[in-house]
């Protein structure tokens, strides 16, 4: 086995895969980066690559945006974290703009998706508690769900590869297929605290709850005085050319996960609800140390300056109708490397006939960084400051792969 150390450009040093000192949780690439420029990624060895993963959708301004860049460095240079003993001015103007921006009232921080996955289930779960009905703690959620890898996140998604060898599994998450309206009816009971959506499933293959679908959620737990809770890990801060997905439906949630997207690259995420849901998270029912630091909620505030900015989701939904367009082409021209193209906004997905994860790697090659999900799908979720130009670069190099897949299947048959 190779051991040595490799120099790279600007005096970084990689140990072979096999020989990393990380626990091998993740099968990684063999590819690290130097730097990023907007939608680009410059590796170690100085290729440049285009960025159509932005950090699994968290770079929504790209890499080293000069606002972001700006108000992180600032901000480090005058105090970075105090502890939620204390007010934390920075942290309570993120909260009142998400709540003026959306159906919440209150919010509370966190420094990813699960943790803010963690905070939706416990306050749905409190919610009926105070009310009196402490019994009403399930939740219902959906096949191909995924929330996160804590031990509730992995229970509620329900995937039998993430909680296998991990002990009994958190009680509480009744699965029903998704999207089938009849069996959420049926699941609920006497003990149903709420039902756990994701508006569009993300790592579950790009699969988009239809707005009709979300409205009925709704209505169900109008009906029988449970929970609506929308996991926008993914799906949120513009990704799919409104702030958040659920606003196509014209529906709103009591509880929302929200990360990803929302610090731009600095772990930040939060659980916004409505006051009447929060009843229940009163002072000392939850915590965090880190959770909306002046350092994580001051990018908070910076990256809402831009997806808020005029003009900011118009070009996301601009851009997304002509990445649509040209994958449907590449899609007719190839039928034997790309089934099916799926998506809103920026959260495009390609039902692949081919391995996805053997084309994510011909992409790669092709200077195309994309990410993988389920259903062999592929997942193309570039910053959401791309415009045509992008577009049309993405598009060559999957044209270019799919080719190269086309070809090697006429000479197979
Ligand atoms: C990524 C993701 C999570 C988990 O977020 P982490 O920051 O990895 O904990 C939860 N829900 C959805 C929909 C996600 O995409």
């Amino acid at each position: 086995m190779n051991t040595s150390l490799k120099a790279v450009p600007g005096g970084t040093k990689v140990e072979p895969n096999s020989h990393s000192a990380m626990m091998p949780t993740y099968a990684r690439a063999e590819l690290a980066f130097e730097r990023g420029e907007g939608p680009w990624l410059v590796s170690t060895e100085g290729r440049r690559y285009l960025d159509f993963a932005a950090g699994i959708a968290v770079n929504v301004a790209g890499h080293a945006h000069p606002h972001l860049v700006k108000a992180l460095t600032e901000q480090a240079n005058k105090l970075w974290h105090v502890s939620n003993v204390y007010r934390i001015p920075e942290g309570e103007k993120l909260a009142r703009r998400l709540t003026d921006l959306t159906f919440a009232d209150v919010v509370f921080f966190t420094n990813s998706g699960a943790e803010a996955l963690e905070c939706a289930i416990k306050t749905a779960r409190k919610y009926h508690a105070a009310n009196g009905n402490p019994e009403r703690y399930r939740l219902i959620t959906f096949e191909g769900a995924f929330h996160g890898r804590t031990l509730a996140t992995i229970a509620a998604g329900g995937q039998k590869k993430y909680l296998e060898g991990f002990g009994p599994a958190v009680e509480g998450f009744d699965q029903v297929p998704f999207g089938d309206h009849k069996a959420v009816e049926a699941a609920i009971g006497p003990e149903t605290a709420g039902i756990l959506v994701e508006p569009i499933q993300g790592e579950g293959g790009v699969r988009v709850l239809p707005p009709q679908c979300l409205r009925g959620l709704r209505e169900l737990c109008d009906k029988h005085g449970i929970l609506l809770v929308l996991d926008e890990v993914q799906s949120g801060v513009g990704r799919t050319g409104k702030l958040f997905a659920h606003e196509w439906s014209g529906i709103t949630p009591d509880i929302m996960a929200v990360a990803k997207g929302i610090g731009g690259g600095f772990p930040i995420g939060a659980c916004l609800a409505t006051r009447e849901a929060a009843k229940g998270m009163v002072a000392g029912s939850h915590g965090s140390t880190y959770g909306g630091n002046p350092l994580a909620t001051t990018v908070g505030n910076a990256v809402l300056d831009l997806v808020t900015a005029p003009g900011f989701l118009e070009n996301v939904s601009r851009t997304s109708l002509l990445l649509t367009q040209r994958l449907a082409e590449l899609k007719d021209r190839f039928p034997g490397v790309i089934a099916d193209v799926r998506g809103t906004g920026l959260l495009m997905g390609l039902k692949m006939v081919v391995p996805n994860t053997e084309f994510v790697a011909a992409l790669r090659d092709e200077g195309l960084l994309t990410v993988g999900a389920g259903e062999n799908v592929i997942r193309l979720i570039p910053p959401l400051i791309i415009g045509e130009a992008e577009v049309r670069a993405a598009t060559e190099a999957i044209e270019r792969a799919a080719t190269k897949f086309a070809a090697k299947a006429s000479t197979a048959a």
